[in-house]
């Protein structure tokens, strides 16, 4: 709990154009603030230039704009000369407190010998205490601790992590030099001073990290909201990996109600047959987070 006015956020990252899952996070992150009379953020992590689409961003915030979404204060670019600074001068005092080391592990190393994590192998600690003899530094990583963190998640209730055993220490600074996603989020989030995450529950497991990371940190822990993400009916994300289909301008009225829909809020169904603005306007009036289902994803 904490006093600041409420500030969200959609940080979509412009690997490719919106899709309905992304369009989901974006409906249920923007009702929150609006209902809170808070404050709306785009950011756009570009941070893996490597999975950018040329043009995608751009697409992106066309499309939020032609569909109503009003963004409070300019867009925030994670590639921008701006923030690529503030994350080294954070990763700088994280390796001034001694929290962060080089590792000169390669991943094929790391698998020989790693146990299976909740995202990945957990990286055994090779060069936690000094680089192994020989070894170049390639990417920095922070200590993990085992003692339990704990949240409480507005949708998904009570979580608890033991990130030592099932994350180990991860990786702020990659070893192709680019910074991690679990840093720049959280030194942005600090930034901008936002308060509420409504995201997809595809990063429930990311937040013990990112809680952790602000600890260390002495960043304010925002609240979060994990909402269940939009599967195919094989059971897997909708996601640009699984080619979801891009959401073309003239869909939004159906692509809109149907993300209510999704999230829960049970949207009239001659909604789905009218302009835009009654839509919104319904949905600002009636939006509740208590009805979005308590499951990490949902079957199309
Ligand atoms: N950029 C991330 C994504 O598109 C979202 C990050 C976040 O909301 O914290 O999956």
């Amino acid at each position: 709990a904490h006093n600041a006015p409420y500030c969200g956020r959609f940080a979509p990252s412009p690997t490719g154009d919106l899709h309905q899952g992304s369009l989901i996070a974006a409906v249920a992150s923007y009702l929150d603030a609006r209902a809170h009379h808070g404050r709306w953020l785009v950011r756009m992590e570009d941070l893996d230039v490597t999975r950018c689409m040329p043009g995608a961003a751009d697409r992106i915030l066309h499309l939020l704009d032609a569909w109503g979404f009003e963004w409070d204060g300019p867009v925030v670019y994670q590639n921008s000369a701006e923030r690529q600074q503030r994350y080294a001068q954070v990763l700088q005092s994280l390796r001034d407190a001694d929290m962060v080391y080089p590792c000169g592990c390669s991943r094929k190393e790391i698998a020989e010998v790693a146990h299976a994590g909740i995202d990945g192998p957990v990286y055994p600690g090779i060069c936690r205490h000094g680089l192994a003899s020989g070894r170049e530094p390639r990417a920095w990583r922070i200590r993990t601790v085992d003692t339990p963190l704990r949240f409480i998640d507005l949708i998904q209730g009570a979580q608890t992590a033991d990130l030592a055993n099932e994350v180990g220490d991860f990786v702020l600074r990659r070893a192709d030099g680019l910074f991690a996603y679990q840093l720049a989020v959280v030194v942005d989030d600090q930034d901008q001073g936002v308060t509420h995450i409504v995201r997809g529950a595809d990063l429930l497991d990311s937040t013990p990290r990112q809680n952790y990371l602000r600890q260390l940190l002495h960043y304010r822990l925002p609240e979060y909201a994990h909402i269940p993400v939009l599967a195919n009916a094989a059971g897997e994300k909708l996601s640009k990996q699984t080619r979801a289909s891009a959401l073309q301008i003239e869909q939004a009225v159906p692509a809109i109600w149907s993300a209510l829909s999704f999230l829960g809020q049970q949207p009239p169904a001659e909604l789905a047959q009218g302009a835009l603005k009654p839509l919104w306007d319904w949905a600002r009036t009636h939006w509740q987070l208590s009805r979005i289902a308590r499951r990490r994803s949902i079957s199309s």
